[in-house]
């Protein structure tokens, strides 16, 4: 056993997050960073959610329960911890879609490429003002589906298909808390499953998908709004990113 000396963390608090307060946390381990950056390399989103999963814990001191926390939280507080560890800036590869006129005298694309850092300490959290963590989808004057919005483990089990996070079938059936009919109450995995909810919305009414749509359309997001000037026709435009996958592209 080698006797190397105890390792002492700096430890810094990240402001205010809605529902997590003020969270302690360290930076990251040269183990925890190229751990990442293998589950990266791996190029499956599981085991990115996983490691991710793994490093917010082991940052924050096992305070938080990780896999049971909203997505749009994990962000935030994922991103806090990466400035501290690895700096504010993440560097992007930029090409202007801007129409110019070319020496023929044809329109044509721009095209010019620069690199640019994105300035991720001015991401903020979008918090929709008809956010909602709950809502209820009713179906009947008695009857109604009730959802919530998906943490880290709902997110897990979709990615499982290498699926995009869309409204698609997983998405909707693990974001249900429970379908209730006056008393009575149904719980996915327990009282039906996917292929059975799937065709049950099947024979609801159309105006019960666009009320869901809804619902996840107000999902908060970590946002960045970046001013970029082109450096060859100088055309402006502001590129608006939203979530790391957007920040770390
Ligand atoms: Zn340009």
């Amino acid at each position: 056993m080698n006797n190397f000396p105890k390792v002492e963390y700096v430890t810094y608090t990240t402001d205010e997050i809605p529902k997590l307060g003020k969270v302690k946390f360290r930076t990251f381990t040269v183990g925890e960073h190229k751990q990442f950056l293998e589950a990266v390399a791996m190029g499956q989103a599981e085991p990115v959610l996983d490691t991710l999963c793994d490093i917010i814990g082991k940052c924050t001191f096992g305070k938080i329960n990780v896999s049971k926390t909203e997505m749009y939280l994990l962000d935030r507080l994922y991103l806090d911890i990466y400035i501290k560890s690895k700096g504010a800036n993440s560097p992007v590869t930029y090409r202007c879609s801007n129409h110019v006129t070319g020496e023929d005298g044809n329109e044509k694309v721009c095209g010019n490429t620069m690199n640019v850092n994105i300035p991720l300490t001015s991401a903020y959290l979008d918090i929709p003002e008809d956010y909602a963590e709950t809502a209820i989808v009713k179906i009947s004057e008695t009857a109604g589906i009730k959802l919530r919005q998906p943490c880290l483990d709902d997110f897990k089990r979709i990615k499982d298909d290498g699926g995009k996070v869309e409204i698609t079938e997983k998405f909707l059936y693990s974001s249900i808390e429970c379908i209730y009919d006056g008393e009575r109450l149904m719980y996915p995995g327990q009282d039906f499953d996917l292929p059975g909810l799937m065709a049950y919305i099947e024979t609801l009414p159309d105006t019960v998908m666009p009320q869901i749509e809804a619902f996840f359309d107000s999902t908060p997001q970590l946002k960045i709004e970046l001013p970029i000037t082109c450096t060859k026709c100088g055309h402006k435009e502001t590129i608006k990113l939203a979530g790391l996958d957007d920040f770390f592209a």
